[in-house]
């Protein structure tokens, strides 16, 4: 009985770097009403190919991590087009003169807690002042970092005594 499964048509990187079709079998995803076996298929470039679960869990945990990113850069709108430090809020007065806000210009937390987006713990500074601010608070030190949807748990454990 001649096996006529479609094969996965999801481009994949080889062990040397060249590209080539993934050729595992369509993801089988159940029968219609009519009894004719349904696979799953994305479009790429305009064009549906078949896609297998191995390409399929991979693409969907990229389009999750794609959209965790965006959600942490969200705070990046509320970016002025000048360093607030002009107004010598970090001791001394900044004369940066900004041509190129989104390459110049980065929004701090003030309280040094990424998680932490409220408009009112968020200034732009230039890069100068921020890297004089976060080594004069030693924001690093005590980051909070986020953890991706599904990263593994800390490895970490607590001691035990
Ligand atoms: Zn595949
Ligand atoms: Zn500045």
């Amino acid at each position: 009985m001649a096996d006529d499964t479609p094969t996965c048509g999801v481009l994949r990187y080889n062990r040397d770097g060249g590209l080539s079709l993934c050729g595992n079998k369509a993801h089988n995803a159940g029968k219609t009403t009519d009894g004719a076996v349904r696979y799953r298929t994305i479009m790429v470039l305009h064009q549906r190919v078949y896609i297998c679960s191995v390409c399929r869990r991979r693409r969907n945990k990229a389009l999750r991590e794609m959209e965790w990113r965006r959600k942490g850069r969200e705070y990046l709108k509320f970016r002025k087009n000048y360093c607030e430090n002009m107004d010598g809020r970090l001791g001394y007065i900044c004369t940066a003169t900004i041509i190129h806000p989104a390459s110049q210009l980065a929004v701090d937390h003030i309280d040094g807690n990424r998680e932490n987006s409220d408009p009112k713990n968020l200034q732009t500074l230039c890069h100068n002042c921020h890297g004089f601010k976060t080594f004069r608070n030693r924001d690093s030190a005590n980051k909070v970092e986020p953890n991706p949807p599904d990263a593994s748990p800390s490895e970490d454990a607590a001691p035990t005594s």
